[in-house]
């Protein structure tokens, strides 16, 4: 296998078929599973081949490839679980959910009553939100 791996992580072993996973669609940079526990049935998980953390590391030439592969699964979760829409989502690190440090995007079929919360609001304080713009912005020049 010419795919960049870590002889100790799940996914890897999942993608080298050392561990068994219901694969959905695979190509040369991608590979989608069920997710075995899943937030609701036909949750997927898309696994990029070549190992990396999460978002920080992911490999930027990839991008169009991913929403493309991404695309054609959802459309057909949503038509194969007759859902009523769906999440597309990456949690990077640990304080963000992140339980397996191998790059993955979730599919999630949505169904109008299933019950699942969507996350609370906050409020900004008097000219935090500006402030905070400016910082990123400030950032990102660097
Ligand atoms: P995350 O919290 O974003 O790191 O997501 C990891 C996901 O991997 C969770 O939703 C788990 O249910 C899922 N998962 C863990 N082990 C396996 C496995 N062997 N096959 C399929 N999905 C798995
Ligand atoms: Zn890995």
């Amino acid at each position: 296998m010419s795919n960049k791996q870590d002889k100790n992580c799940i996914f890897c072993k999942i993608i080298k078929k050392e561990i068994p996973s219901d694969v959905i669609l695979e190509n040369k940079d991608f590979i989608a599973i069920l997710d075995i526990n899943p937030v609701n049935k036909g949750h997927i998980l898309i696994l990029i081949k070549d190992h990396c953390k999460n978002l920080t590391d992911f490999p930027e030439d990839k991008g169009k490839e991913l929403i493309i592969f991404a695309k054609k699964i959802s459309s057909a979760i949503v038509k194969a679980t007759n859902a009523d829409g769906f999440n597309f989502s990456m949690n990077n690190e640990a304080p963000a959910g992140q339980m397996i440090f191998h790059a993955h995007f979730h599919l999630i079929p949505r169904f109008k009553e299933d019950g699942l919360r969507h996350w609370p609001h906050k409020k900004y304080l008097d000219g935090e939100k500006e402030q905070l713009a400016d910082k990123i912005k400030k950032i990102m020049e660097k």
